[in-house]
């Protein structure tokens, strides 16, 4: 398909759409837009364009449709598989939703929070507190991405365990398709079965099938009752052996049970200049956190019971709980920098993994192995959601090959990770997507017949291919 007007002056229509304030085309301003937190994803644009309500995306895509213009959502930019990044064509228009960042209703009644899609997550979670409620997604880029951005990943974080993933917590959502036309099922129902559950195509779809513009989240009691520990273990089948354990006797108390190994330890160790957590060191340590909203719970006395049995079935070696909120605070914030830390200390390839919760040792020992016979000496980090049977694996290049060696073991060192797992019925993109990163995986892990299906729903709704193309598909 050609670009039936002339460009130019399509774009001059799109910035009269959003007002003379809503929009960058100034190449100089534009880039936080064109890469990704990672920097490992670049692009380029002719226009970044910041609508102010649904009634603007409305025109923005019904005239990119009508004209075959392409177009990148984006939220917080937080993405880690280049979804909202825009290709290097320069044709690519950015939707930005940062300035449709409104609270439009609370209703602690219902338990459900109405927002706008560009709110940050920290906000919709600080605006839950003060309703006495709170919002559980929770992740470490909570500061940055955008309610629409998690919706259309899908997100995951530190509480699916216990309140499940974005898509999860949704009840309504409002959403633009590619030619504009506007879905409202912007409804607050917790029981509603009325035909298909349209806005499921749109959580976790990537942006690839409409803009989200406003969305109903389910809001929870305050916890008031929180233990948060961290337990040193010494072998990976006892942190399963804990998990299961802890969740037999807490019931639905256990809300987080987070992995780090002990190269994540030592990392934080030296670059955030910090003590080690025990005198001694472990091999794996779980940031497990029980937290209730029943008031005459004792939970405190529920965790110590039960990290004391586990001691007895040699399941833990040693455990420390926050006596303060300094403490919880430092103990997440641990677990939280690792994405930061390591993205900064050298060339790297990293995988957002999941298996069922059993196989989890089975694929990290057979990961460990496959990388030292690719990748003789490399750092493996080990992290990550492990009471959803999901890791986060970094591996790090040796000092002894080049960066360019590496990079070409990178591709074998990737089929291996992703081979292992799919054996262990497990899945190659846990929580981040597939953006442009994992298409290749898409592709090749996934049966034809579900690509088909995808296909189908992509060209039903998107004929034109303006929305985000290139991204999954
Ligand atoms: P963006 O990065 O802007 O966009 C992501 C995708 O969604 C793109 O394809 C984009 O086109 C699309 N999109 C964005 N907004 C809309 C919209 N309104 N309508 C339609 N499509 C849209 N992810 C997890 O799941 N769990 C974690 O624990 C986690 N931890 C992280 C920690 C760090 C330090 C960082 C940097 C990232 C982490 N992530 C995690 C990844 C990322 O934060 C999430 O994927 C987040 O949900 C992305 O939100 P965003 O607003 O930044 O979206």
């Amino acid at each position: 398909m050609s670009i039936s007007k002339n460009f130019d002056e399509i774009l001059d229509q799109l910035k009269a759409i959003v007002g003379p304030k809503n929009y960058i085309d100034d190449a100089l301003k534009m880039d936080p837009y064109l890469s990704d937190w990672r920097n490992q994803f670049h692009g380029a644009s002719p226009l970044i364009l910041k609508p102010l309500n649904t009634q603007m995306v409305s025109e923005i895509l019904a005239l990119c449709n009508e004209n075959h213009i392409k177009v990148v959502p984006q939220g917080g930019n937080t993405g880690l598989v280049g979804g909202s990044v825009p290709d290097d064509s320069g044709l690519e228009v950015v939707v930005c939703l940062e300035k449709m960042n409104k609270i439009l209703d609370i209703d602690p009644v219902n338990h459900t929070m109405t927002v706008e899609a560009g709110c940050i997550l920290s906000e919709v979670q600080d605006a839950a507190h003060k309703a006495k409620r709170i919002f559980p997604l929770s992740l470490a880029a909570e500061g940055s991405c955008q309610i629409g951005g998690n919706l259309s990943t899908n997100a995951g974080g530190t509480s699916v365990l216990h309140y499940g993933n974005a898509k999860e917590l949704v009840l309504g959502l409002e959403a633009v398709l590619a030619d504009g036309s506007i879905m409202n099922s912007l409804r607050r129902l917790r029981k509603d079965n009325t035909g298909y559950d349209l806005k499921q195509l749109f959580l976790g779809s990537e942006g690839t099938l409409g803009i989200i513009t406003k969305a109903v989240i389910k809001l929870f009691p305050i916890p008031v009752n929180k233990v948060t520990s961290i337990v040193a273990i010494s072998n990976l089948q006892s942190t399963i052996e804990l998990l299961v354990k802890l969740r037999e006797r807490s019931g639905d108390s256990i809300t987080a049970f987070e992995y780090m190994d002990r190269a994540c330890i030592d990392v934080l160790i030296d670059q955030m200049d910090i003590k080690d957590i025990f005198d001694q060191k472990y091999e794996h340590y779980a940031l497990v956190e029980f937290s209730s909203s029943r008031h005459n719970d004792n939970l405190q006395l529920l965790f110590e019971d039960s990290i004391a049995a586990e001691v007895l079935n040699k399941n833990v070696d040693d455990a420390i709980v926050a006596s303060n909120e300094t403490q919880v605070s430092h103990f997440w914030n641990l677990r939280e920098t690792l994405p930061g830390v390591l993205k900064n200390i050298g060339e790297y390839v990293t995988f957002d993994i999941s298996v069922p919760i059993s196989l989890l040792p089975e694929l990290i020992i057979n990961a460990k192995k496959v990388c030292n016979r690719i990748c003789k000496n490399s750092r493996v980090f080990v992290f990550g959601h492990i009471g959803d049977g999901n890791i986060h694996y970094y591996l790090f290049k040796p000092p002894e090959i080049s960066i360019e060696e590496f990079i070409d073991l990178k591709s074998k060192i990737k089929s291996s990770i992703y081979d292992i797992t799919a054996k262990l019925d497990g899945s190659f993109s846990a929580e981040h997507g597939i953006g442009v990163a994992k298409k290749q995986e898409l592709k090749y892990y996934t049966s034809e017949v579900e690509i088909e299906l995808m296909k189908i729903i992509k060209k039903s709704l998107d004929p034109n291919n303006i929305m985000n193309p290139g991204k999954v598909l």
